[in-house]
């Protein structure tokens, strides 16, 4: 069900300094997400979002606030979308606030970064191209799209992600992969993570941001296992065997998996973090 809501804030300030990413702002113009990724951790209950994978909340306001935080903020850094709720998410084709967001992100100069398992995002292709330094990240927790249909059943199949990253890529976009969660016995095979690095050079992809593990609580741990017993039967006894009741759950041989990762990605030239021009302050020190 799609509920209309009034918000009291959007921006919040990323804490500390973000070297991943590069994030100075994050915001999410919806709550919930109707990719239902069977592992997304917004089902956790300290968000509060009580029927994640039923109700997408959509904050009618946002652009009122976007406008009135973003005069208020000295420091024109690069604001990410897509933490909480994919900012392509379908409901996004009916009320456009990604794409009003992204016009007041260009006429007041700051930089966008982009989450999404979405190929909508070419509908926006010519505002993102006015914005500065525009950078987006595909999520690719595998390039199967037989394995992603079970495990990322409302989102664009991976195939059509790397697609659109080829045209965003051949448009002047910086474009890459978020590689994460990584899900013990399903995703964390070699081969699997070596297709995506890959694939995603293939696709004009220049940075990758992996994380070899996944994490599971309360009624999100609830949600997966209920997803695992109907798709991958016999992997819930091999979960609480080997994670009991533990928030971070490593890939299996993650040190070995982020060694192949890595030596792959150098063989490619792709960075482990979103390559950003040096704001202006540090290019007067060289
Ligand atoms: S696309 Fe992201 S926010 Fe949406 S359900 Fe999947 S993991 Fe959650």
């Amino acid at each position: 069900m799609i509920q209309e809501i009034q918000a009291k804030t959007l921006v919040s300030r990323v804490p500390g300094d973000d070297r991943v990413f590069g994030m100075k702002y994050n915001l999410n113009l919806y709550r919930g997400c109707e990719h239902r990724c069977i592992y997304c951790d917004s089902r956790s209950e300290c968000y509060g979002i009580e029927n994640f994978d039923r109700d997408v909340l959509v904050k009618v306001n946002a652009i009122e606030l976007l406008e009135k935080e973003l005069a208020s903020k000295r420091v024109k850094g690069p604001v990410g979308f897509g933490s909480m709720s994919d900012p392509y998410t379908p409901v996004e084709l009916r009320y456009n606030l990604t794409a009003q967001a992204l016009q007041v992100l260009a006429r007041r100069g700051f930089p966008a970064h982009m989450n999404t398992k979405s190929d909508l995002i070419l509908r926006d292709l010519p505002l993102l191209t006015q914005v500065p330094n525009p950078t987006v990240a595909f999520t690719l927790t595998t390039s199967d799209d037989d394995l992603a249909r079970k495990i990322e059943p409302g989102a664009p199949l991976p195939s059509a992600r790397l697609r659109a990253m080829q045209t965003l890529a051949e448009a002047g976009v910086t474009v890459g992969v978020s590689l994460m969660p990584v899900l013990p016995f399903i995703t964390d095979q070699p081969e699997t993570i070596l297709a995506i690095v890959e694939q995603t050079a293939a696709h004009g992809g220049s940075f990758i941001i992996p994380w070899f593990g996944m994490s599971l609580r309360d009624r999100q741990r609830v949600h997966y296992y209920a997803c695992l017993e109907r798709l991958f039967p016999g992997l819930r006894e091999r979960y609480e065997k080997r994670f009991g009741t533990s928030y971070g759950c490593k890939a299996n041989d993650a040190t070995v998996l982020s060694r192949a990762f890595t030596q792959r990605c150098a063989e490619y030239g792709i960075t482990p973090h979103i390559p950003r021009p040096a704001p202006p302050e540090q290019l007067k020190l060289f």
